[in-house]
C-alpha cells in the first residue's frame, strides 16, 4: 500500500557510539546499518533512537523527494508537480501534507485508519547514510509502488505509452531488480527514461543476464530491451555517487561528469539520486535537451547533498 515514507535522520557521530544500546541484537543492527540497509524488528529502537540522539524530522519517499525537487527548480507556478500517495491517519501523515503544501506540491493522499504512516530512520555517517524501516512496514520502505501494486504502475505506465507521453522508472534500490524483476519487467516495455544508480544498474544486470560490469554497457543493453511505443526510444540515466553520469543517446552512450563538491562539504547523500530525478523532470518537462536535463538533475543532487535530508535552500540558483 504505501508509497510514501517519512523519514527520520539523525545524526550519529561515530557507528560505535551506539554500543549504549543495551539488547545486542539492536547492536548488531545498529553497528551494520552503516553500511547497508536493515529492517529493525521492534518499534523500542525507534523510540531508543529519538531519546538518545539529536533527530532531525524529514518528509520523505523517493518519488515524493524527486516530485518536490521538481516543484522547487521550476518554483512557478505552484503545483506543476503532483503526487500520489498513502498516509495514516496519524501525526507523521498531517506533517506529510503540511510539507507537500510548504513545497508547493499538488499531492494527493489516500488516507486511511488501518496502517500507519510509513516512517524509516536513516543513519548519517559522514557521506555515508543507511536507513531502517520497521520489519512488518518494510514494504513502506520499499514501499515502491512496484512491489504492492503493479496494476496501478501497468495502468498509468499503458496509458503513457498508448497517448504518447513520456513514463519514468527509476530502479529505486539493488533489491527491486532482484526480488521484484518480475514486476519490473512487466513496466519495462513501457518505460521512456529508465533512472538508477551504479548499484542498481549492476543488480540490474546481473539479474538481467548482461554478462558485463561495464555500466555504459549495461545502459545500452538496458536502452535496447523490448519497447511498446516506438514512437520514443528510450533513455538510460545512470548516476554514480561522485563518478559521471551515464546517459544513452540514441544507441550511444556518454558519460557526464558531476558537479565538483569538496567531499567535506557533504551533509547527507541521502535523496542525492530523488533530487537528481527532480532536477532531471525539470527540464524535461519543459522540453529541454537531455544534457540540459542531467545538468539541472547534477545541480539539485549537488545542493541536496550540502543539506540534511531531501531539504534546499528557498530558491534554485541554475541557469
Ligand atoms: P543514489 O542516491 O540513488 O544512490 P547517487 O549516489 O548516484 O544516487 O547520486 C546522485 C547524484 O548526486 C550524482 O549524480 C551526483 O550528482 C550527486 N552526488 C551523490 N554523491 C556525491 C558525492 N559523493 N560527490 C559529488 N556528488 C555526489
Ligand atoms: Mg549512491
Ligand atoms: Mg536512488
Amino acid at each position: 500500500r504505501g508509497v510514501c515514507g517519512f523519514m527520520l535522520v539523525f545524526g550519529l557521530q561515530r557507528p560505535w557510539e551506539v554500543t549504549s544500546f543495551s539488547d545486542s541484537d539492536y547492536l548488531h543492527a545498529v553497528k551494520i546499518c552503516c553500511t547497508d540497509r536493515f529492517v529493525v524488528k521492534e518499534i523500542s529502537l525507534f523510540e531508543e533512537i529519538v531519546k538518545k540522539f539529536k533527530v532531525e524530522y524529514h518528509a520523505g519517499g523517493a518519488t515524493q523527494n524527486s516530485v518536490k525537487v521538481a516543484q522547487w527548480m521550476i518554483q512557478e507556478p505552484h503545483k506543476v508537480a503532483t503526487f500520489f500517495g498513502c498516509i495514516g491517519n496519524d501525526k507523521f501523515g498531517k506533517i506529510l501534507k503540511e510539507k507537500a503544501e510548504e513545497a508547493h506540491v499538488d499531492a494527493h493522499y489516500y488516507e486511511q485508519s488501518e496502517e500507519p504512516t510509513g516512517t524509516c530512520a536513516a543513519c548519517i555517517t559522514g557521506d555515508n547514510r543507511s536507513i531502517m524501516c520497521l520489519e512488518k512496514q518494510k514494504h513502506l520502505l520499499w514501499g515502491f509502488f512496484l512491489t504492492v501494486s503493479l496494476e496501478s504502475i501497468l495502468k498509468v505506465a499503458k496509458h503513457a505509452s498508448e497517448n504518447n507521453k513520456i513514463f519514468c522508472l527509476n530502479l529505486s534500490a539493488p533489491f527491486i531488480c532482484e526480488f521484484f524483476k518480475e514486476a519490473l519487467m512487466k513496466v519495462m516495455p513501457y518505460v521512456d527514461i529508465l533512472f538508477g544508480n551504479e548499484t542498481e544498474a549492476a543488480t540490474f544486470a546481473q539479474e538481467q543476464g548482461f554478462e558485463t560490469e561495464d555500466i555504459e554497457e549495461i545502459a545500452k543493453k538496458a536502452q535496447s530491451l523490448p519497447k511498446e511505443n516506438k514512437k520514443r526510444q528510450r533513455i538510460v540515466v545512470f548516476t554514480q555517487g561522485k563518478e559521471g553520469t551515464v546517459m544513452t543517446k540514441g544507441d550511444k552512450v556518454e558519460t557526464f561528469p558531476v558537479l565538483e563538491i569538496n567531499q567535506s562539504e557533504i551533509v547527507d547523500t541521502t535523496g542525492a539520486g530523488d533530487a537528481f530525478v527532480g532536477g532531471f523532470l525539470s527540464q524535461l518537462v519543459q522540453d529541454k535537451t537531455f544534457e540540459q536535463c542531467i545538468r539541472a538533475g547534477h545541480y539539485s543532487a549537488n545542493v541536496i547533498i550540502r543539506h540534511a535530508g531531501c531539504t534546499f535552500p528557498e530558491k534554485p540558483d541554475f541557469h
